[in-house]
């Protein structure tokens, strides 16, 4: 898939925009990003630019999240971070704002900025079978794929 001119990240693998690199692959490249939530946040991106995890092929996906580990051992190793949040957002309801697939890896402190709500709630009677069972259906039509 040809990288989108318009699109800041692929603007980075071209290297039209400079960044602080931390991995440089065939198909993943790793970077500090430039407004951390916490220092050493970082960014894993595809080189080729999808806009949310579920327009990946299965192929490329792996070959991006395949260095995910190394990443948040190594940035968990020099930050001396406690703990590491992986967060990756899909859609601008869900917080996304540079449209080209990105994990975020974010260190974690007890007194660092950021924090989320968990608000955990409960599934009405017979919902979590009916709903896992369409899930389930739709994974086995292959539209994942
Ligand atoms: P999103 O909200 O889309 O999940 O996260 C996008 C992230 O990209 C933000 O945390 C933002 O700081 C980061 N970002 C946006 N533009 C640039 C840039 O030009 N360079 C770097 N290194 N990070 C960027
Ligand atoms: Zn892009």
């Amino acid at each position: 898939m040809p990288n989108d001119p318009d699109c800041v990240f692929c603007k980075i693998v071209a290297g039209v925009i400079p960044c602080a690199k931390l991995l440089d692959e065939e198909h993943a490249l790793a970077f500090l990003d430039i407004g951390p939530v916490a220092p050493g946040h970082a960014l894993l991106i595809p080189r080729d630019h999808y806009e949310t995890m579920d327009t990946m092929p299965p192929d490329a996906a792996a070959a991006m999240f395949r260095r995910l580990p190394a990443l948040v051992k190594a940035v968990r190793a020099v930050t001396g971070c406690e703990g590491v949040n992986v967060l990756q957002n899909n859609g601008a309801i869900a917080g996304q704002v540079v449209p080209h697939v990105h994990v975020h890896v974010i260190p974690r402190e007890p007194a660092g900025r950021f924090s989320f709500n968990w608000p955990a709630g409960q599934y009405e009677k017979g919902q979590i079978d009916s709903l896992a069972r369409a899930i389930r259906e739709r994974l086995s039509q292959g539209e994942m794929q």
